[in-house]
Parts: structure tokens; C-alpha cells; sequence
């Protein structure tokens, strides 16, 4: 790690009353990566062949697990993005619209089902190429993969009940950007409901987490998928703006940084591209003193820890009410001691590593923030390995609504903690963000849930959960956390032209 990385903040003891080192020990559990192949360079997957770049450039990336290099990828340039959208209209405006909506259908099955018989090499591969623990991206990433194209397989062929009284037909070639956080999910969200609505698409990883998406293209390759109908390319910004500037594109589908939505959204602007862009935010979790408090302890804790903070919905704040806001503190440091930092690759491990060098000295930079903005820190004391990018799951308590810490997103594992005394006060905590994608409410009442669910200025709102995931339900922000949803039916309006 580069000396730019050192922080000048000194995490706290726990202060625990229990010897927990003794309690939570664990002999090492590591996955096997013998079935799973890395090759030593990707080629970019353009009209159902593995194409050298244009320029001929690679670029790296590295397991931030440790540090190293993992391979390289092809880095398309503004003449590899033409010829993947040529290919894409070419398979739009022949084989692909000529094929039966039920054979659309068996290829999303298809494609479903290969992606449960290879779940474990993509479940591993996921975790070396962005560090989260193999137990997230065996158990929720790409089972939920699998879902979403087995949910949208099966509206192919359905797609008049979808819309009673309407002609669905598809937009055309569709642009598809997307994160680092869930790579192989996100490329499903976005690429199995273009499919079932009869698009074709060109995608782009990130360019820290492409390696699935590679391996799928070798998956799309080995399911017959008629050629042109999905080609991923590779590389950075630039690549993405390649993209989203096409002419013959049809529509753009965004999913990262507020920031680079707003770009996205300017260069669109006065275009007949039609877009959706899902972005930041800065989840609020709301704790009742009636709320089942161990529950909402556990849900906390995966909210913003198990996935290092790596989510745009991730609940980032904590708003809990001042009766119990000491009881559910303590509680969450005695859990957070528990907590195993390290090998993503570890069946044990709860804690992975942040996705990035670039990513690592944010989430220090905010750290640091919050420090000189007054708040206090509270670290769990578990040992970090020496090398990759890892940060400890943080509290920061003392805060207030104005201070960036609460403000911004800081896509780590750290968590702000606010008191309040009326469910007013915490609707008004809850919503005083630029953004808008998802928020938590914890309470033994019902009521209260339709009460406040309801004044929560969200896409999303959990009652006595967080963070779950379905393909049937519509994701999407308010505010600076975007515009359109995916997901379920509202998934599948964002590709079709409803006449
Ligand atoms: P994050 O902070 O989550 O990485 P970014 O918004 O930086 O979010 O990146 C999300 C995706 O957008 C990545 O695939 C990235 O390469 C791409 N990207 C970055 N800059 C641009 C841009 N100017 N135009 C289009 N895509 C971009």
C-alpha cells in the first residue's frame, strides 16, 4: 500500500466486557480456486467472438485481497464501441426480433440454469476480483444472478399480460454501464430484462470487476446465444462515455456514482436516447424502542458491514431512538467484535476487502473527515492482514445532520449514529440527504411501518430487515439516487416502447 494511504485517526479500544478473541476463533476455511480458470489476459466479446482491441491496450487489475495482479482486459476504444453496436443492430434488426418470444425465453432459461452449474467458479471468481466474502457471492450474489434471469425468461413470452391493452415492442440497441459493488448481478439486472423485451446490448463492466462479466461472455458463447445479441466490452471512463455518446444507441442504462450520472444525464440531454440511472445513497436506518433489538442489532451489522459498506442501499446511518440508543450501541460494538476481517475467500469471513486502492483511500479520507468534524470512532479490534485493502467496521458517533460523514456516501464499513425522541424527528433525519434509494424501519408495530414507511422519501423501504433482494420488486432512487427503477414489471417498462 502507497504511503498516501496512512490516516492520521487512532481507532479506539472496544472497551468490551468480553474476551470475544477467545470466544470467536476459527481455524481457517479457505475456498478452493483449482476448478476456477484466470487466463492471462480478456479479449473484448463483440459479435459472438473474443476480439483483440482496436488499439491494441490492456489494462490491469489486481486482487485487493492481496494486492497483486490478477490479469488483464482489453481496453475498448471509440472504434471497438461502433463495432459492438453494429453488431448488436445487425442481430436487433435480423435474427433476434425474427426469433418466437418463446425462444427468447429458452435462451434467458439457458443461461439461468448454466449459471447455477458454474455458480461455484463464478461465486470465486467474484470474490478475488472485487474481495467480498465468498459466503456473500455464494449465497446472495449469484443465486440472486440466476433469479433475475430465470424471472425475466419467463416474461418473454408474456409480455401482452405485462402490459394489458398495449403493443410492448423493444427499444432497439441498448448501452449498459455498470459498477463494481455486484458485478455479476448488476449485468443481470440489466441484460436479462433487454433480453426478454427483445433488445440487444453492449455492457461494460467496471474496470476493477470484469472478470465475470468475461466468464459470462464465455457462458453466452457456450448457450448458443445468437451472435451480436449481447457484447461486453471493457475498460474505463472513457469507454463508458464511448457508450453513452453512440449515435445508433437506443438507450443508455446506468447504474454507479452520482457523480458520473450527472455526466451521463448532461451528454443525454437534447438526445432521443431514452435512459435509466441508478446512484447513490445514503440509507437510513430507523430503530423504535419497540423494535426487537437483537434482530435489529443482526440486521445493522449486515446492512453496512457484510459487504464492506460496497452497497448503493447500504444502511449507512444509524437514527435509533434516545431510550434504547445506548443499549443498541453497546450491543452492536459486542457484535462488532465478533465480526472476521479478511480472506474474502474464507468461508468464515464476514468482512472482505474494499475493492480498491482508489476505494481504500476514500473510505480513510472520510474517516479522517469525520474525526476533524468532531465525531468519535469506534473500531472492532480484529486483526487486519498485512497486505490487500481492509478497513475495520467503524462507528461514528457525535455526529450531526450537517457534517459530510452523514451527507455523503462513503461506500465503506462505517456507520454514523443519530438519537431521536419522535418519529417526526426521525423522518426528518431520515430524509435530510441529497439522496434517496432505500431506508430501513425498525418496530414491533405495523402501523408504524405504514406510518413512516410511507413519509420515507425512498425507492425502497425495509421493515424489520435490510438489504434484501428480490427479482420481482422494483429498485430505484428518489432524489440524487436516480431516475427509473429495475426489477419486476416496472424492470420490464424500462425496455420496451409501449404503443
Ligand atoms: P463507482 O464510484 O461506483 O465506481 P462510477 O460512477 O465511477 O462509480 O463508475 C461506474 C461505472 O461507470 C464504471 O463502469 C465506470 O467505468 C463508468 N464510468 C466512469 N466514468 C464514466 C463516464 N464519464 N461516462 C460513462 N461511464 C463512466
Amino acid at each position: 500500500m502507497s504511503e498516501t494511504t496512512e490516516t492520521t485517526y487512532k481507532p479506539t479500544s472496544p472497551n468490551s466486557k468480553l474476551d470475544f478473541a477467545s470466544v470467536w476463533e476459527y481455524d481457517p476455511a479457505p475456498e478452493s480456486t483449482d476448478h476456477v480458470e484466470v487466463k492471462e489476459k480478456y479479449e473484448l466479446f463483440i459479435d459472438g467472438k473474443f476480439v483483440k482491441p482496436s488499439k491494441g491496450r490492456y489494462f490491469s487489475t489486481t486482487n485487493p485481497a492481496t494486492g497483486k495482479k490478477l490479469t488483464e482486459f482489453a481496453e475498448a476504444t471509440q472504434k471497438d464501441i461502433d463495432k459492438a453496436v453494429k453488431s448488436a443492430r445487425k442481430a436487433f434488426e435480423g435474427e433476434w426480433s425474427e426469433l418466437a418470444p418463446k425462444t427468447r425465453g429458452k435462451y434467458l432459461f439457458r443461461i439461468a440454469r448454466m449459471l447455477q452449474e458454474r455458480a461455484r467458479e463464478f461465486a470465486v471468481l467474484e470474490s478475488m476480483d472485487g474481495g467480498k466474502p465468498i459466503r456473500e457471492s455464494r449465497d446472495v450474489d449469484i443465486p440472486l444472478v440466476a433469479a433475475h434471469f430465470f424471472y425475466y425468461a419467463g416474461w418473454a413470452d408474456k409480455l401482452e399480460y405485462a402490459f394489458p391493452g398495449k403493443t410492448p415492442e423493444p427499444i432497439g440497441v441498448c448501452g449498459q454501464i455498470i459498477p463494481w459493488n455486484f458485478p455479476l448481478l448488476m449485468l443481470a439486472w440489466k441484460i436479462a430484462p433487454a433480453l426478454a423485451c427483445g433488445n440487444t446490448v453492449v455492457l461494460k463492466p467496471a474496470e476493477t470487476t470484469s472478470l465475470t462479466a468475461m466468464k459470462f461472455a464465455e457462458l453466452v458463447k457456450d448457450a448458443g446465444v445468437p451472435d451480436g445479441v449481447i457484447n461486453i466490452v471493457t475498460g474505463a471512463g472513457q469507454t463508458g462515455a464511448e457508450i453513452v455518446n453512440h449515435k445508433d444507441i437506443d438507450k443508455i442504462a446506468f447504474t454507479g456514482s452520482t457523480r458520473v450520472g450527472k455526466i451521463i444525464q448532461q451528454s443525454l440531454a437534447g438526445t432521443d436516447k431514452r435512459y435509466s440511472l441508478e446512484l447513490g445513497g445514503k440509507g437510513a436506518m430507523i430503530i423504535f424502542e419497540d423494535a426487537p433489538i437483537d434482530q435489529a442489532v443482526e440486521g445493522i451489522i449486515n446492512a453496512i458491514f457484510f459487504n464492506q459498506g460496497h452497497v448503493c442501499c447500504a444502511g449507512s446511518r444509524l437514527i435509533v431512538q434516545e431510550s434504547v440508543a445506548d443499549k443498541v450501541v453497546q450491543k452492536l460494538k459486542d457484535r462488532m467484535q465478533t465480526l472476521v476481517v479478511g480472506d474474502p475467500l474464507d468461508k468464515n469471513t464476514d468482512v472482505g476487502a474494499i475493492n480498491s486502492e482508489n476505494q481504500f483511500n476514500t473510505v480513510n479520507k472520510y474517516l479522517e473527515i469525520g474525526i476533524n468534524e468532531g465525531a468519535d470512532i469506534y473500531q472492532c479490534d480484529c486483526e487486519l492482514p498485512a497486505d490487500g485493502y481492509f478497513i475495520r467496521p467503524t462507528l461514528l458517533t457525535n455526529v450531526s445532520q450537517s457534517n459530510r460523514v452523514v451527507q455523503e456516501e462513503i461506500f465503506g464499513p462505517v456507520l454514523t449514529i443519530q438519537t431521536f425522541r419522535t418519529a417526526d424527528e426521525a423522518i426528518t433525519k431520515a430524509n435530510n440527504t441529497p439522496y434517496g434509494l432505500a431506508n430501513g424501519v425498525w418496530t414491533d408495530k405495523g402501523s408504524k411501518i405504514f406510518k413512516i414507511g410511507s413519509k420515507l422519501r425512498s425507492g425502497v423501504v425495509w421493515a424489520n430487515t435490510y438489504n434484501k433482494f428480490d427479482p420481482t420488486s422494483p429498485f430505484g432512487g428518489y432524489k440524487e439516487s436516480g431516475v427509473g427503477r429495475e426489477g419486476g414489471l416496472q424492470g420490464l417498462s424500462a425496455y420496451v416502447n409501449l404503443k
